[in-house]
């Protein structure tokens, strides 16, 4: 396990996880989740890297966790963001990222407000492929080439040309991951 995880990161990972707490599908006991959750959480501090948060029925969990970890708050992301009102406060009020993902453009996402009340400079957008593919694509396998659709959604909840809300998003990845400009 240890060997991997140097190996993975020699090979060039810019982030841990993705991790979390999922008290929805409880594949393993809470206790281990959260246990795992912590230690992969302590890896992203050690070395400087943003940790990739799933959360599941576990809002408050999960800001627990984060809170003890001793992780900045730009080291934090919140994806594919699916949780209520108290894990989006928490982010709000620690400056966590937060990713939305095609969800966002389901006739059913009736917190519009979430991707409206994110600061400008913690906004992400993400996939989930191979899953939650965008309308119009929904139930296709998820790709990044749908990517503008959930892109259209945040510029339109947001108030946003397409062009700038494509320009903020760019420019919070390549931030949060360390990435350079390559354009
Ligand atoms: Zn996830």
């Amino acid at each position: 396990m240890r060997a991997r995880l140097e190996e993975a990161f020699e090979a060039g990972a810019v982030a841990v996880g993705e991790t979390g707490l999922d008290f929805h599908y409880d594949n393993a006991p809470r206790s281990r989740q959260r246990e795992a959750f912590e230690a992969q959480a302590e890896i992203a501090v050690r070395r400087g890297l943003p940790l990739i948060v799933h959360s599941r029925a576990a809002e408050r969990e999960t800001a627990d966790v984060l809170r003890g970890s001793g992780l900045p708050a730009d080291r934090v992301i919140l994806h594919c963001f699916s949780a209520g009102p108290e894990l989006l406060e928490a982010a709000l009020h620690e400056g966590w990222y937060v990713s939305f993902s095609g969800l966002i453009t389901f006739r059913g996402y009736t917190t519009v407000e979430f991707p409206r009340r994110v600061p400008p400079e913690r906004l992400l957008i993400e996939t989930d492929a191979p899953y939650l593919a965008p309308v119009p694509m929904r139930g296709r396998r998820n790709e990044p080439a749908f990517l503008p659709a959930t892109l259209a959604r945040v510029a339109e909840t947001r108030g946003l040309e397409l062009a700038a809300a494509a320009l903020l998003t760019r420019a919070n990845t390549l931030r949060v991951y360390g990435l350079a400009d390559a354009a």
